[in-house]
């Protein structure tokens, strides 16, 4: 430890504020808080504070500095702040893609619909979540529109439908009442939208009151077809509640935080416990963390709940470690809540119960994270072994081109760092002058695109592409034009016509996978359990999952002119002849092939282009459900 640094504690002030250890270059190496910061820091140097990571802190800290605060709430708040700006490597950081997966409801729209959303926000919609995952949220939604049958179109579809007079598909599912062809009244429907509100919070025992008193009325009237609906619908709320857990002997809302360890290796899980149940959970992953548990948890939540307005923050925190300066914390997020926040680490009771669970499942997802990276290492080193590299391929690129029946073409590249996708590093590619239908052509253009970036991007570990020989051929002569080498290869299934000495039946009768290699003349038949060759495959679906969302992506948009726009070949002077000679954008999207063709301008490949291309769109159709069944 340096002597500067020694001599720059007794400088330190004694009231509340931040801390910053600093390397020789000045890189911020660890950001703290303290009540006082003079004594926090000298505990640090001194050894008096025996926390994990002080040794190796120490060996690289050359100097501190600290920032005054009024009081340690606003300590808590820089500290934030300081982590997200410098990403110190001794800090825990919460990734900042922490997203919810949640469900919106505006009870002031015109028929009120449930949409996903990754955001919650303050302007007076509702808002219902988190969701574990999207599978969850899909289950949950599809459950409920059985039971309260809301809308799920777009008002753009709405409109449509409106304008046809008939209810789309929705409503003879008996998953929408058709508010678009006016067969529900609004009395009806608002019923509707308060059940799925009180059913997403939780509250079903006033949701089955409710629904109960409305079928005593109902039958009382002698509207017997409204209460075997309303029977139904309780029999429905009632099913789907028994399958929901409850935790905890009061209906509390309440986030609890369970934490495991493996050295180094952290895992957080948050249960989001409301009204008694667990409609929710999430777990975090943190790898070679320093800290010490007390201080990883008020780090964690100081990031979880400082982050932005938030208003799924429940009345009750429960946290398996004493959090430090856990007053200036709960006051913090009470102040984002709008209320008043207790955080709390019970010994007995429910509450402890429940930090078992949260515990127990931190345990399971870090033995799993553990096992799989385990295996991801086992994966790389065996494609590693198998292809002839001399290190395990730590970036793998993975490239696809889709084509629409000839007419659109994009490619997508998908990265995969120590055998996990990077999403953040995904590309998508508009293929802007290779012929739609040259599948070469559109993987030469997009190597050559991506090769251009080898200075701001560097080459991975090892190039994959989804075809056989020829693409791989592609692929290594784009790499040998541009003068760089790389390891590439080609993945293929089996083709139907293969000769069955080299088929590799699995059970089942799935095709066997080809890897192709510059340097090989026969391609190389991986078993089918191993664990290179899954992680091949992983990548290959991924990057064809990733081009075919963009091309639907492409063709489910309705404005026509964008679409035009994004035709290869079809540029502004093609585009204003054939409204010019057609009349309207209609117009365009009904003439036959030979009507195109006698635009002046066109050539028969473009009149053949389009023509395929308003075929697919017509008979795949826009988009008119979010939430597909
Ligand atoms: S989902 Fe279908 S039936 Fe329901 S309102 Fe929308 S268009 Fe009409």
């Amino acid at each position: 430890m340096s002597a500067v640094l020694k001599d720059r504690v007794e400088e330190l002030p004694t009231g509340p504020g931040v801390y910053l250890f600093k390397s020789r270059s000045g890189r911020v190496l660890y950001v703290g808080k303290a009540q006082n910061l003079r004594a926090r820091v000298r505990s640090y140097v001194s050894g008096g504070d025996g926390r994990i990571r002080i040794p190796h802190l120490l060996e690289r800290a050359t100097q501190v500095d600290a920032v005054v605060t009024p009081n340690v709430k606003a300590a808590l708040l820089l500290e934030n702040e300081l982590i997200k700006q410098h990403k110190p490597p001794f800090n825990v950081k919460l990734r900042d893609d922490k997203q919810y997966l949640g469900l919106r409801l505006d009870p002031r729209e015109e028929w009120p619909r449930l949409t996903q959303v990754r955001r919650f926000q303050r302007d007076g919609a509702w808002y219902f979540g988190p969701f574990t995952s999207s599978v969850a949220l899909h289950e949950s939604v599809s459950r409920l529109r059985r039971i309260f049958p809301l809308r799920s179109c777009s008002r753009a579809v709405f409109r449509d439908y409106q304008r046809r007079g008939r209810p789309c598909i929705e409503h003879e599912m008996k998953r929408c009442l058709a508010p678009c062809c006016g067969r529900v009244d609004e009395a009806t429907y608002a019923g509707l939208v308060e059940g799925t509100a009180l059913f997403l919070r939780g509250r079903s025992d006033e949701l089955l009151d409710d629904l109960r008193r409305r079928m005593r009325e109902a039958g009382e009237a002698e509207c017997f077809e409204e209460a075997a609906r309303l029977r139904d619908r309780i029999q429905a709320v009632e099913r789907t509640t028994e399958r929901q857990e409850i935790v905890g002997e009061r209906p509390v809302d309440r986030d609890v935080f369970g934490l495991a360890r493996r050295g180094g290796e952290i895992e957080v899980q948050v249960l989001h416990v409301r009204s008694g149940r667990v409609v929710g959970s999430r777990s975090y992953g943190f790898s070679d963390v320093r800290l010490d548990d007390g201080e990883v948890m008020s780090s964690f939540l100081g990031q979880y709940y400082g982050d932005e307005p938030d208003l799924q923050i429940p009345p009750e925190v429960l946290t398996p470690v004493r959090v430090e300066d856990d007053g200036a914390l709960a006051a913090l997020v009470g102040e984002r809540a709008g209320r008043r926040v207790a955080l709390r680490k019970p010994r007995r009771g429910a509450g402890a119960e429940l930090l078992r669970m949260a515990t127990a499942n931190a345990e399971l997802s870090l033995s799993r994270r553990l096992d799989a990276r385990e295996s991801l290492e086992a994966a790389l080193a065996e494609l590693a072994q198998v292809l002839g590299l001399p290190d395990p391929p730590r970036r793998i690129e993975g490239y696809d081109v889709s084509t629409l029946h000839g007419s659109l073409s994009v490619a997508s590249r998908v990265v995969f760092q120590d055998g996990q996708p990077a999403k953040a590093e995904y590309r998508r590619y508009k293929i802007r002058e290779a012929a739609p239908d040259d599948d070469y052509a559109c993987l030469r253009e997009v190597m050559v695109r991506r090769l251009a970036r080898v200075a701001s991007e560097p080459l991975p570990g090892l190039l994959m592409v989804d075809g056989g020989r020829g693409q791989l051929g592609v692929v290594s002569a784009a790499l040998r034009d541009a003068g760089l080498e790389c390891p590439a290869i080609a993945l293929a299934k089996e083709r139907d016509d293969e000769s069955p000495s080299l088929r590799v039946k699995r059970s089942g009768g799935l095709k066997a996978e080809r890897v192709f290699m510059p340097a090989r003349k026969d391609p190389l038949m991986l078993p089918p359990s191993s664990r290179a060759l899954l992680l091949l495959q992983r990548i290959r679906d991924e990057s064809h999952r990733f081009a075919v969302e963009f091309q639907r992506g492409l063709r489910s948009r309705q404005n026509l002119t964008s679409i035009l726009e994004e035709l290869p070949g079809i540029g502004p002077t093609k585009r204003r002849a054939l409204l010019r000679s057609l009349g309207s954008l209609r117009a365009v999207r009904a003439a036959s092939q030979a009507e195109l063709e006698a635009v002046p301008g066109l050539s028969g490949r473009d009149a053949l282009a389009l023509r395929r291309f308003f075929d697919a769109i017509e008979r795949d159709g826009p988009r008119e459900t979010e939430f597909p069944d």
